[in-house]
């Protein structure tokens, strides 16, 4: 039986997760040609319904304007209908959708699907936090993978080459079938047993893309960037471990670690809204610029620098973590944007 694949989402990341494997559908024998995609759906200036308006021009005209998806995805708004029949389910969808959606599809999914995250995340609750992969996999109990990596969506859709880590936890022979599902000449996926780690990367790079942006805003200069840049990793490395031991040092190397932790602070939606607030120097909130400055997409690394502080709070590391602790203060407005580079004698604190 040929593997039938859904893409659950379809944002910026999601319209070009669908093209690549709209095109590999389409030129592998194991795979049946047609994506669908899930469509939140919306009504566009125009009056038309976004769903509609993808399936007449083969466009996500709102989320990734200008580039063709492959005349084999189909967007659906009906979320049992799109992923009625398939056995390979990619969730990519901002994450505090994630437990709503995941929510919907409780009892109306197969036992033996497969499930991918390209979902940069997680969820905190009082019995401690989740990462988006174990909400999908406890709520509809399949196995999950995740696929992070140094992935800006507008330039992968340009074909531009890239690389992107699949992260799993036993079930290889799953993996390598995400990796031909995603791979192309242009975008290169490699294959590590880490989940944990490689959605860490993924989750966590987005705090430290607002510090970024902070020192974009202020125009500090690309030391500070860069040594702000280190602080983050150090402390993306150490609260990965704290959480889960099992964490392999070699992840940090691969595309999901370090080389998206580059692009985010480089050319990110994070870094972007975030020097925009340094430059109004807090007067306009996050959800204002969110609002004003992307159209509809939606910033992950505010609302997870609260979440991790939660957890730091929760269990007494905060004094660990100046970095990401003080990313939220200045992002909840309890400390002015220069905050960022007064992290105290703590920074040394990061072995
Ligand atoms: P996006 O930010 O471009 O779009 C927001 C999406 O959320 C839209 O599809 C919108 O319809 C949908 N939405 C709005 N309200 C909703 C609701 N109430 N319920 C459900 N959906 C709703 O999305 P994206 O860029 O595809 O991001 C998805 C994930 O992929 C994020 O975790 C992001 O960090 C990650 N990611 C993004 C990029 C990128 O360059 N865009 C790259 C790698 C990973
Ligand atoms: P932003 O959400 O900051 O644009 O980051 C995109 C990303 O995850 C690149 O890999």
């Amino acid at each position: 039986m040929k593997n039938k694949v859904t893409v659950v989402g379809s944002g910026n990341w999601g319209s070009v997760a669908a093209k690549l494997i709209a095109f590999n559908t389409l030129r592998l024998s194991n795979f049946d040609d047609e994506v669908r995609m899930w469509v939140f759906e919306e009504k566009l200036p125009s009056g038309e319904k976004l769903t509609d308006v993808i399936n007449k021009t083969n466009e996500n005209v709102k989320y990734l304007p200008g580039i063709k998806l492959g005349k084999n995805v189909v967007a659906d708004p009906d979320i049992e209908s799109a992923v009625k029949g398939a056995n390979m389910l990619v969730f990519v969808s901002p994450h505090q959708f994630m437990e709503g959606i995941c929510k919907k599809l409780v009892g109306k999914i197969g036992k033996d699907t497969e499930a991918i995250s390209l979902v940069k995340g997680m969820e905190v609750k009082k019995e401690g936090p989740c990462m988006i992969s174990t909400l999908i996999s406890r709520l509809l109990g399949i196995n999950c993978s995740v696929l992070m990596g140094a992935n800006i969506a507008n330039e992968i859709a340009l074909e531009k080459f890239s690389e992107a880590t699949v992260g799993y936890s036993q079930n290889k022979e799953a993996a390598e079938k995400w990796v031909q599902l995603f791979g192309t000449p242009y975008f290169i996926v490699t294959a590590v047993q880490d989940v944990e780690g490689v959605e860490m990367c993924g989750t966590l790079k987005n705090i430290v893309a607002i510090a970024a942006g902070f020192v974009d805003g202020m125009e500090m200069g690309n030391n500070t960037k860069a040594a702000i840049m280190r602080i983050g990793l150090k402390e993306m490395i150490k609260f990965s471990k704290m959480l889960f031991p099992s964490v392999k040092d070699s992840t940090f190397f691969e595309s999901c670690g370090v080389a998206d932790l580059i692009t985010t602070c480089l050319g990110g939606r994070n870094r972007k809204v975030a020097d925009a607030y340094a430059k109004n120097q807090g007067k306009r909130s996050f959800d204002q610029l969110e609002a004003e400055l992307l159209n509809g997409q939606k910033l992950q690394g505010v609302l997870t620098a609260k979440e991790v502080y939660e957890v730091l709070n929760d269990r007494g590391w905060v004094e660990m973590f100046p970095l990401f602790s003080t990313v939220h203060a200045i992002s909840i407005g309890r400390l002015p944007p220069s905050a960022i580079v007064e992290l105290g004698d703590s920074r040394a604190c990061c072995p």
